[in-house]
């Protein structure tokens, strides 16, 4: 039986624990294709290029901008983001599941191109494990943390365009319900047919 592949789009808060959740996802699902976005944001230590991002200058991602090569893109506060939707496309026909794991204004616009795809919620405990995480991790400036809480008000409102929410309390947990998820999308008789 031929069959399509599923896209599966974990999204949620700066700071909530999805890359994580998305790295011990992979580890056990060694079947997904995971999307490597472009961004223009600098590598970090220990990031590798094609690995980690693609990353790209301002002119090479308004280049790809403009000749429509994002299935969608957004400015994650200083820097871009997008997700090369060439990849995507290829895999999802060649009958792989792929997995994205992008920010919430990405994860809308994946909405209403690809409709079809399980769009997950990770969802911080509360606002103020949030706070605590994003400065625990010490990869953020007071003001940028400030910005990121400031904006994950808003973004909770979008929880509503989901298919699944999942509370990041406990790591263990978030993983073993995302992958739950993932098995019972991939034993549904419409993705099957
Ligand atoms: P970081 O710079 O810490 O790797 O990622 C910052 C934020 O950008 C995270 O919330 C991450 O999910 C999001 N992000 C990573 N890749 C993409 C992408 O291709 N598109 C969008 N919209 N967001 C992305």
């Amino acid at each position: 039986m031929s069959r399509k592949g599923i896209l599966f789009v974990i999204s949620g808060p700066s700071g909530v624990g999805k890359g994580t959740i998305k790295d011990l996802l992979l580890s056990r699902l060694t079947d997904v294709r995971l999307s490597i976005s472009a961004t223009t944001r600098p590598p970090r230590e220990g990031e590798v290029a094609g690995r980690d991002y693609f990353f790209l200058d301002s002119q090479e991602f308004s280049a790809m901008i403009n000749r429509g090569e994002f299935l969608e893109y957004a400015q994650v506060y200083t820097n871009m983001y997008g997700t090369p939707k060439r990849y995507v496309q290829d895999k999802l026909s060649q009958g792989y599941d792929v997995l994205l794991e992008i920010d919430i204004q990405g994860a809308m616009q994946v909405k209403t191109k690809m409709p079809q795809g399980v769009f997950i919620f990770i969802e911080p405990p509360s606002i103020d494990e949030l706070a605590f995480r994003l400065s625990s991790r010490g990869k953020d400036s007071q003001e940028s943390i400030a910005a990121r809480l400031a904006a994950s008000h808003a973004e909770m409102e979008s929880l509503k365009y989901y298919d699944y929410v999942v509370v990041n309390d406990n790591l263990e947990d978030a993983v073993n319900k995302v992958h739950s998820i993932i098995i019972a999308e991939r034993c549904r008789v419409k993705n099957n047919c």
